[in-house]
């Protein structure tokens, strides 16, 4: 039998919200406090202590629902979900089960040139738990409850995924959309946002789904792929063997790209989940949710029309500066800097200023060419003060603090020379040292000199160490052979 298979991807991201302080404690939100400083008797389930819902969460768990175009319940309700584990003092966390705050709501990601819509099933509120810590704690295990009452909003999308390619689309679009809101810093390697995949095969046109299995917690864009392809195949391989896929969780191992059998998989009535009597339904109205809405930042699909529109950008290279805030802050404010030159702009950051950043794995706020800096650099080449060419060499003398543009073009002699005289003494030595050359160029029937001259012009390039106006040495070459 020749079955081609289809995978079929859910995917249920842990965000972590940025506020102040915890969801239902008025303790620190941090990263990074030493183990155990930031967990108050509320985080920690003393007797006799009561959880109160922070504002500031249901504020940002409508932002988000508007920003997917959800339905924002008027009334919603925190309950209990029972398990014991060390890094859970309470025995429960509180989390939303029947009636999420945000529910039925969709995005659009693009894949290979093409646009998708993928459903958001629903978006809840919950708290984290503490952390289990093996490190330095030789033959037992520490907990760190810092994290406990640390507010998340989980977001879980329909099985609309097939492929592990749509799947980082997914999750790159919604990193986008989490940072634009500003409800969250996004910071993978800190857990403010980590991923679980759900995975399973069918035969390719079959309407019906396969046994899942569910991959936690990874927290790259990479692992998220590599875990995906690592399961579908191995899935295959066990349906092609005869076998069966069985429902459960697994672990992403990074080190060996593979995933592995972590515990079998528990049902939602394992939990026996129950409104939290401690906590009100979260209740709000029309009024609240349209005054949230005002608020709203202009988001990735907005911007990139505009970008298109205002400054008459390629779909694709809008695309690539909306991908993050930082960078579409950057690119406007360059070219106000220099206005009419969004497309070298453009290029700059997706050219030299991105291999730079990448190179030394920082991100754009902390660029060491400023947008303003960069603005300069452009309006150089621009008014042909410099080359493009030689533009280069400018962009890595300011990436090294080597001073501002126009002091680098004077200090390094990069000026452009445009002086007629001058690139006419040149186009003559060229003429003169090449007989050759010149010779063939002359016999060779006119349609076949442009391709030729090619040649004269780089050599006059090379003796003016690349400073010569390329136009003005090719009518002079032209005039001259
Ligand atoms: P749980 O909380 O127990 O993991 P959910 O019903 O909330 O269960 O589903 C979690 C995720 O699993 C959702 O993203 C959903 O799209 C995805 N999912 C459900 N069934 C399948 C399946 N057969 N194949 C792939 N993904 C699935
Ligand atoms: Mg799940």
């Amino acid at each position: 039998m020749n079955v081609q298979w289809e995978s079929v991807i859910g995917l249920e991201l842990h965000v972590q919200l940025a506020t102040r302080s915890k969801i239902f404690s008025g303790a620190a939100n941090r990263f990074g406090a030493p183990p155990n400083t930031q967990a108050c008797a509320v985080d920690l389930g003393l007797p006799g202590v009561l959880p109160v819902a922070n504002e500031e969460v249901i504020r940002m768990a409508v932002m988000f629902g508007l920003a997917v175009d959800a339905s924002i319940a008027r009334q919603s309700v925190f309950a209990r979900k029972n398990y014991f584990y060390p890094d859970l003092p309470k025995g429960y966390q509180i989390s939303q089960y029947e009636l999420p705050i945000v529910s039925a709501g969709r995005v659009q990601i693009r894949i290979d040139g093409a646009t998708r819509e993928i459903g958001i099933t629903r978006a809840h509120l919950e708290e984290d738990a503490g952390k289990s810590v093996h490190e330095g704690f030789a033959g037992s295990t520490g907990i760190d409850l810092n994290r406990a009452g640390a507010p998340l909003i989980e977001i879980v999308s329909e099985p609309d995924l097939r492929s592990a390619g749509e799947a980082v689309a997914l999750m790159k679009k919604i990193h986008a959309l989490v940072r634009y809101l500003e409800i969250s810093d996004g910071n993978m390697q800190e857990g403010s946002f980590r991923c679980d995949a759900n995975v399973s095969i069918r035969p390719a046109g079959d309407g019906g789904l396969g046994t899942r299995t569910e991959t936690k917690n990874i927290n790259s864009f990479r692992f998220v792929e590599q875990a995906i392809n690592h399961e579908i195949g191995r899935q295959i391989e066990l349906v092609e063997a005869g076998r069966e896929v069985v429902q459960e969780t697994r672990l992403y191992d990074p080190d060996r790209n593979e995933t592995r059998s972590m515990r079998g998989k528990e049902e939602a009535n394992d939990y026996r989940y129950f409104p939290d009597p401690d906590l009100p339904p979260v209740v709000i109205d029309n009024d609240y949710i349209e005054a949230i809405r005002r608020q709203l930042p202009e988001l990735p699909e907005q911007k990139q029309q505009r970008f298109m529109e205002t400054y008459g950008l390629s779909e694709y290279d809008s695309g690539y500066l909306v991908a993050n805030r930082e960078t579409a802050d950057y690119f406007e404010s360059a070219v106000t800097g220099v206005p009419g030159q969004a497309k070298p702009v453009a290029n700059w950051i997706m050219g030299e200023l991105g291999a730079a950043l990448n190179r030394e794995s920082i991100s754009i706020n902390d660029s060491k060419v400023s947008a303003s800096m960069l603005a300069g650099l452009v309006k150089r080449i621009a008014d042909g003060t410099i080359s493009n060419k030689l533009g280069k060499q400018v962009f890595e003398a300011l990436w090294n603090g080597d001073g501002d543009v126009d002091g680098i073009i004077e200090k390094q002699g990069l000026k452009q020379v445009t002086d007629a005289g001058e690139i006419g003494r040149l186009v003559e030595d060229v003429i003169a040292e090449n007989d050759a050359q010149v010779r063939q160029y002359r016999n060779a029937a006119p349609e076949k000199r442009g391709k030729m001259i090619g040649y004269f012009v780089g050599q006059v390039m090379k003796k003016s160490g690349g400073k010569a106006n390329p136009k003005q040495v090719n009518q002079l070459l032209t005039e001259k052979l």
